[in-house]
């Protein structure tokens, strides 16, 4: 071996250019790495700013992610964004259930009006109200 000055030096393999961020040296596309960058800060705002809303997120990431680019591709397909919509207001728990629109007014009126069950018309019981088809995805 002998001293590393004694070494060519070989400029043609090295990089032209090195991205650091902190501590962290970013390697591959750049892009990738400022939209993973994005994604967990949107993320944590998220979970921070409207922590009801990224519940379902919080308890299933992989699949609300998974399912979003399904929903997303349908969506651009079919030139609709109504199941684009609709897929976010579900996973933000804001659909308008008989129990959000008359969250003020009498018990009678949350009711779920599909089935028999006298049960709160919720986005848990929507989940699981008897009176929809049973998805083949759960
Ligand atoms: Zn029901």
């Amino acid at each position: 071996m002998g001293n590393d000055q004694d070494q060519p030096h070989i400029y043609g393999t090295e990089e032209l250019l090195v991205l650091q961020h902190g501590d962290t040296i970013v390697q591959g596309d750049p892009r990738s790495y400022l939209k993973r960058l994005e994604k967990e800060h949107m993320i944590r705002v998220w979970k921070d700013k409207a922590s009801k809303q990224a519940k379902w997120f919080t308890r299933y990431p992989t699949q609300i992610l998974n399912q979003s680019k399904q929903v997303w591709k349908w969506s651009v397909e079919s030139g609709n964004g109504k199941a684009w919509l609709y897929f976010i207001f579900g996973v933000c728990q804001w659909l308008p259930t008989n129990y959000r629109m008359n969250y003020f007014l009498d018990t009678q009126r949350k009711q779920c009006n599909l089935c028999l069950c006298n049960s709160l018309d919720t986005m848990d019981h929507l989940l699981q109200c008897p009176a929809l088809p049973k998805s083949k995805f759960y």
